[in-house]
């Protein structure tokens, strides 16, 4: 067969793919799906032409821009000279440098680097280490933990099992194993910005509560500041003061999540700066290859690392990935923290800000239906009375996300929350395509 026969993608059954997160039959209702043939910077091209701005930095990975070509030379230079080769009893140049550069940005507070290939994978990591190192203490009995409510930590069995989101969860239940959840600080509870302590706070207790209650707890992992899958949930840097206070007092690790939040998402490095804590274990992905390859991360203290460091085998770390520690993925995620290095990340961060958030607020102002329009760092969000689709806020994230690829946009809402995760360097052309799109699209909710 050959593949000149083949009609174009977007006219052809695409039901061979089985899409993640998704109810195949809806496709078949829908519009064809955009066949994006290259991505360049802010920009998705597709086989007919068509370009969509890609507000969602694709699921939250990007940082750059596609195709950025520091990133890209770097990935193809290391593909010519040592592709792939197992981290076991062998090691390499680009995962050295990688963990001590990580290690550095931490102040050598996280100074261990293990790896993993996915998000879910990481989480998996930091709870397997946590609850090993006190069974290695002799606290087998410490092997539970606290998640937060609305708290997403991937999809994998042990990650869903610290995961809130019935969605996802609802159907495997019975092979979870059971955890405990406190209350989130999500901060749409205060209807006045000075009751935002008193929600602070009530959430600290209901996790005091939980690790007064059980002797069981070996760690409390969560999402600093913003609980993204939940829909862009976000909290209070005071809130993580209170939680390390909490797990110091209590006995228990603290694993920060910051598979979305960190690599600059939130406008600084780690989300944890904001809040000046550490936690005892650290988990990064996504963002990490500026979103070109997959790979992950768990940072962790030099004292839970000293816990695993015996002469008996068996008290050592033993998880493994074929692909842990993959040189180009290194490579990648080394060429994406030299950008860090060479421009003024931040500083392009607030300039971008300061075109796009008067432009939201206005937007909030002109349509009454916006509620609780939020910002942290490079992540903003509304939520959207949607009138007559309120009772099926899925349906609505459905149809808003094919409305907006006809403006050119690539928007998927999260129930009723619509976000934006811009890429960190966008042209002020890019801004006002968004803005003026949004502005139409939103007419159409009004
Ligand atoms: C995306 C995400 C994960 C899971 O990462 P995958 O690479 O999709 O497995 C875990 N935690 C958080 C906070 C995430 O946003």
């Amino acid at each position: 067969m050959s593949h000149i026969d083949l009609p174009p993608l977007s006219r052809r059954s695409l039901d061979a793919v089985w899409h993640p997160c998704t109810q195949m039959q809806h496709h078949d209702q829908g519009v064809p799906l955009p066949a994006i043939l290259r991505a360049q910077g802010a920009w998705l091209h597709d086989q007919d032409g068509k370009r969509y701005l890609d507000a969602i930095s694709s699921w939250w990975v990007n940082l750059f821009g596609h195709s950025h070509p520091h990133i890209i030379n770097a990935i193809s230079e290391q593909l010519h000279t040592l592709d792939h080769i197992m981290l076991c009893g062998l090691t390499h140049e680009p995962v050295v440098q990688l963990s001590e550069q990580l290690a550095a940005l931490t102040g050598n507070r996280l100074g261990h680097a293990f790896y993993g290939s996915d998000g879910a994978s990481a989480v998996e990591i930091a709870l397997k280490l946590s609850a090993q190192y006190w069974r290695n203490q002799g606290q087998a009995h410490k092997h539970r933990f606290v998640g937060l409510q609305q708290g997403y930590h991937g999809e994998t069995l042990g990650a869903l099992a610290v995961t809130d989101v019935p969605l996802f969860r609802e159907h495997y239940d019975a092979q979870l194993a059971t955890n405990y959840m406190a209350a989130s600080p999500d901060l749409r509870q205060a209807a006045h910005p000075d009751e935002q302590q008193a929600v602070t706070q009530a959430a600290l207790d209901s996790l005091e509560t939980v690790l007064r209650q059980h002797t069981d707890i070996a760690a409390v992992i969560l999402e600093p500041l913003v609980q993204c899958a939940a829909g862009m949930v976000m909290h209070a840097p005071a809130y993580l003061r209170g939680v390390r206070a909490l797990c110091d007092r209590y006995q228990v690790h603290l694993i920060l999540d910051e598979i979305a939040v960190g690599c600059g998402r939130t406008g600084r490095f780690f989300a944890c700066e904001h809040a000046d804590i550490w936690p005892d274990l650290l988990c990064l992905s996504k963002g990490i290859t500026g979103g070109t390859l997959p790979l992950s991360v768990v940072l962790s203290s030099h004292t839970l690392y000293q816990g695993f460091y015996d002469p008996d085998l068996r008290r050592g770390f033993l998880h493994s990935h074929s692909y842990s520690g993959n040189p180009l993925a290194c490579r990648a995620a080394l060429a994406t923290l030299e950008l860090f290095r060479e421009l003024p990340v931040f500083e392009l961060q607030d300039a971008l800000a300061r075109e796009l958030e008067p432009g939201l607020q206005d937007l909030a102002t002109r349509h009454p239906n916006i509620r609780h329009l939020r910002r942290c760092g490079m992540i903003w969000a509304f939520d959207l009375d949607t009138g007559p689709m309120r009772h099926d806020h899925d349906a609505f994230a459905r149809r808003f996300y094919r409305s907006a690829l006809r403006y050119g946009l690539l928007l998927r809402p999260i129930a009723n929350t619509v976000y934006i995760m811009p890429g960190y360097i966008w042209q002020s052309s890019e801004t006002h395509h968004l803005l003026t799109g949004l502005h139409d699209l939103l007419k159409e909710y009004a």
